[in-house]
């Protein structure tokens, strides 16, 4: 067959490949210390590791059940609840995922339909806005404004129409690293109660938050609960981001649209991984340690670059710190964010990319889930700048 006669109509047109995927491969091209894309360059908890490999020994190795295996939606139940006080039915309200992507992607799937329109808060990670469109969605968005990034609920308030079936939050957030605060999560809550809008909650950092402070899930809050899908990424808390390994939670309701989906997009996520979790996650201190292991990377990087040219409002949440560069350059932070990495041999990612219409708020985002070695070349290479 000739494939020049092939008439290709593109669902996302305007979708181009990651900035993730084009900055790591710039960043490997020039041997760059590479602090762009949120994964850790350690390596996760022995333990953890030998316990999958003794699940493939024992012989878990064919399909786990479609919602998951159950040991690990029980103790998945038993955590939130012991966290945020709400009760998960783990048969028919938790679901185990191929990472929290897989299950954004259902969740919007399973409800959004021709000119639905969904509400994204700008600046937002890159997958929401492709799931809205390829089920005949309407993207909605909201840009918050730069240095706090905060939600004004007002102007919020103002973006729901009665086409309005969902609206996206993500908290702690990423790219910016601010929070919402028990008193957004209230306001949110008052806004959405006489909706019938159904919440996607996005809180893959959960258990990364600083300086004491807690983070408010959906769920905690009861009406909120009532219309929540409550995503969570096993990757991101135990250090595994390549086993894309996440899960979600939701009304019992909810759950099974969601599952009519699930069920033929993957059928069910990585059985040998699910056994290992199952046990690893009933030591709570396997990841209710993990703000403090954050916060001191956060910390050596801040205090590190304190006497360089960039400023910065700590992050209070995530693994990732925005760092503006306006006392070193005007240049479109794409064209600086390249140069550092050709240049200068380090890579970020430019907050353009989440912005809405590539706002450029002259801001890079660097991740600090990263060796104290690997920081620390980091910190010397910004401060010669
Ligand atoms: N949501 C946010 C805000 C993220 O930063 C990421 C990962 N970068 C994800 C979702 C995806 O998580 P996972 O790798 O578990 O699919």
């Amino acid at each position: 067959m000739d494939y020049t006669q092939l008439t290709i109509k593109s669902k996302l047109p305007d979708i181009k490949t990651t900035i993730f995927t084009t900055v790591g491969n710039l960043a490997r091209e020039h041997n760059a210390i590479d602090l762009s894309q949120g994964f850790p360059n350690f390596e996760a908890d022995r333990e953890l590791l030998s316990l999958v490999t003794k699940a493939m020994h024992e012989g878990h190795n064919q399909y786990a059940p479609m919602p998951g295996y159950y040991g690990l939606r029980e103790v998945i139940s038993e955590k939130i609840e012991s966290l945020h006080n709400h009760h998960y039915n783990p048969e028919s309200e938790i679901t185990i995922t191929v990472g929290a992507t897989q299950a954004i992607f259902t969740a919007i799937t399973a409800f959004i339909g021709l000119g639905d329109e969904v509400i994204v808060i700008k600046p937002a990670y890159d997958c929401y806005e492709p799931a809205i469109i390829l089920n005949g969605g309407n993207p909605v968005l909201i840009q918050l404004d730069t240095p706090d990034y905060k939600v004004d609920w007002e102007v919020f308030k103002t973006k729901i129409t009665p086409k309005t079936k969902m609206v996206i939050i993500n908290t702690p957030h990423n790219p910016s690293g601010t929070i919402l605060s028990k008193k957004d999560m209230e306001k949110l809550q008052d806004i959405l109660k006489p909706t019938n809008i159904i919440l996607l909650s996005d809180e893959v950092y959960e258990h990364i938050i600083f300086d004491s402070q807690t983070h408010h899930s959906a769920s905690q809050f009861k009406d909120l609960a009532e219309r929540s899908f409550v995503c969570a990424s096993f990757g991101k808390t135990f250090h595994v981001t390549g086993w894309k390994m996440g899960y979600c939670a939701a009304p019992a309701a909810l759950m099974a649209e969601f599952r009519k989906v699930h069920q033929f997009a993957v059928f069910c996520a990585d059985h040998p991984v699910q056994r290992a979790l199952a046990s690893y996650l009933k030591n709570a201190s396997h990841y209710l340690d993990l703000n403090n292991f954050y916060q001191k990377k956060r910390d050596l990087f801040l205090q590190g670059i304190k006497s360089s040219k960039f400023t910065f409002k700590p992050s209070q949440g995530t693994y990732f710190q925005l760092l503006d560069y306006t006392a070193l350059s005007n240049e479109d932070d794409e064209i600086i964010g390249k140069r550092l990495i050709t240049e200068h041999k380090i890579a970020s990612i430019p907050i353009s990319s989440f912005n809405l219409n590539n706002r450029n708020d002259y801001k890079l985002r660097f991740c600090f889930a990263k060796k104290q070695e690997t920081l620390e070349k980091a910190i010397e290479i910004l401060c010669r700048l």
